[in-house]
């Protein structure tokens, strides 16, 4: 055990962010650089409880070996924290950045206290691996003659690619985009994850042995057919792609915006060092909808210096504290204030969400461009065990805008690809495959990631990705020691 009285002396303290009026005034990662000792005294927190709920499936979806390596943090041994850092978690810069870290919400010490700082640690774990040059590529000794295509380089994409690559298969990632990453690369921003982050990951990856060909859209300018009969397998990483629309008058109206295409154009014209076609910079911003993305579009939206900016969410605020039919170690569903919502409250004077309230018409301004968005609030009750809501009479309000973004979901993959080869799909439309089996209704044919479980997160993207490698691994060759 890292300290076994540590939990009761030292608190919690995360790594703070930068100051929300200097950092929204750059690109960079909002997250400042802790020292060695804050570290060290983190990672005393860990209790190493006989039950490591955060470990679990119900905590860390990768199973990552948490109070071994707040251990060996407190102790300084860090090159062996970063050996069973990458036991489980390919790509721990990625989740040390990103993730919402259900591990935490799962910690054992969080029943009475703040929980210890989980994802900082690993996050300053895999950047000391980095910065010693711990992390080389570790191409296979040897190849085995088996070829796997993967269509799409997302998490699960690239983390099914490292997985087969090591018992020496050749594997190729076709990804659509002009840069590999999936949303790593073209969907979460700058600010919380680098771009040369995940380019230094690829770079790897690509030391290691796999190949990668962007500019290829599987099912358009590359025939899926012509990929299954090439390759001994294939697996499908394609990301939920749908976005959820707003159909409601003044839709097409010049200035409502998908989320996706704002982010994309805006990271493109960043990594291009030009400005983006999609510019909020001078406008009054509305953002509909919450989530990663919904904050994602608030925090481009400051740094581009937008006028104003209002968030609109159609449920209930959250509570502040855990609801009694929420109880630990499950996912706690609280009130959070995201690296957004303060940039906003720090420079316009107030958190910009406004809650249980419903977007009814895109106000065009007589020539084509938006000009304000009308909404109702409306109120959410219990009807017959489930909740529904109705319209606030009277509560009509009209706001000005000039750009919206529309961050409402995904509604899964895009078929296309999949039609070409006749795979089979589940209720909601992802992909059909077990997880733990990963198989389509295609033989040789695996799907992992957001493709196959709905819209969701990096870790369970590697989770998928890593399951899909050994089970197609299985496939190839009849048995697998890939974990
Ligand atoms: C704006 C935004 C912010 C987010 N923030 C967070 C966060 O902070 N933390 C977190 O944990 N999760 C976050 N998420 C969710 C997370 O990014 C996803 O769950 C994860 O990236 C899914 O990984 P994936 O590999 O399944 O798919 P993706 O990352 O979506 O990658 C799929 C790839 O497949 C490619 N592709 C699709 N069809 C084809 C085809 N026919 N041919 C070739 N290539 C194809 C796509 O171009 C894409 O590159 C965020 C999501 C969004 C949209
Ligand atoms: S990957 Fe996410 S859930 Fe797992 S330890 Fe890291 S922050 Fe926690």
């Amino acid at each position: 055990m890292a300290d076994a009285t540590g939990f009761m002396k030292i608190n919690r303290q995360a790594v703070p962010y930068r100051p929300a009026l200097e950092r929204i005034h750059d690109s960079k990662e909002v997250l400042t650089k802790p020292t060695e000792e804050h570290l060290r005294l983190q990672g005393s927190r860990c209790m190493d409880c006989g039950v490591p709920f955060c470990q679990s499936g119900t905590g860390c979806p990768v199973y990552n070996l948490i109070p071994e390596w707040n251990d060996l943090v407190h102790q300084g041994r860090w090159h062996d924290a970063l050996d069973r850092l990458h036991r489980t978690n390919n790509f721990p810069e990625f989740t040390g950045r990103v993730c919402p870290a259900p591990c935490e919400g799962a910690c054992v010490l969080g029943i009475t206290s703040p929980p210890v700082t989980i994802k900082n640690i690993e996050n300053a774990i895999i950047d000391r691996g980095f910065e010693n040059g711990w992390v080389i590529p570790r191409p296979p000794p040897i190849r085995t003659g088996k070829t796997v295509a993967i269509i799409g380089s997302g998490p699960a994409g690239l983390a099914a690619a490292q997985q087969l690559n090591k018992p020496g298969h050749l594997v190729t990632v076709y990804e659509r985009a002009d840069r590999i990453g999936g949303l790593l690369m073209y969907g979460i921003p700058n600010m919380k994850l680098d771009k040369a982050t995940v380019q230094r990951r690829i770079d790897t990856l690509i030391a290691e042995g796999v190949r990668f060909v962007t500019n290829a859209d599987v099912g358009r300018t590359v025939d899926p057919k012509q990929l299954r009969r090439e390759h001994d397998a294939v697996i499908f990483c394609t990301g939920a792609t749908q976005p959820r629309d707003l159909d409601i008058p003044g839709r097409q109206l010049k200035g409502v915006h998908f989320a996706m295409e704002f982010l994309t154009a805006n990271t493109k014209s960043l990594l291009a060092g030009e400005s983006s076609p999609i510019s909020a910079t001078g406008k009054h911003v509305i953002v509909i909808g919450g989530g990663d993305t919904g904050t994602d579009c608030i925090g481009t939206s400051m740094r581009h210096g937008c006028k104003s900016l209002v968030n609109f969410e159609l449920m209930p605020r959250p509570p502040d504290q855990r609801a009694p039919d929420n109880p630990w170690p499950e996912w706690p569903r609280i009130f959070r204030v995201d690296y957004g919502h303060e940039e906003v409250a720090a420079k316009f004077g107030k958190d910009p969400r406004t809650y249980a309230i419903r977007t009814t018409e895109f106000v065009d301004d007589g020539k084509g461009n938006l000009a304000g968005v009308k909404t109702l609030n409306v109120e959410w009750f219990r009807k017959d065990g489930r909740w529904d809501m109705r319209d606030v009479a009277g509560s009509e309000k009209t706001w000005p805008a000039q750009i919206v973004m529309l961050s409402m979901g995904f509604l899964g993959p895009e078929h296309y690809v999949s039609d070409a080869l006749g795979i089979a799909y589940d209720p909601r439309s992802n992909y059909k495959a077990d997880h733990g089996r990963f198989a389509t209704s295609i033989p040789g044919v695996f799907a992992a990631g957001d493709c196959r479980r709905g819209q969701s997160l990096v870790v369970w993207a590697i989770n998928e990705g890593r399951g899909a490698a050994r089970e197609c691994d299985r496939y190839l060759v009849g048995a697998t020691d890939l974990p």
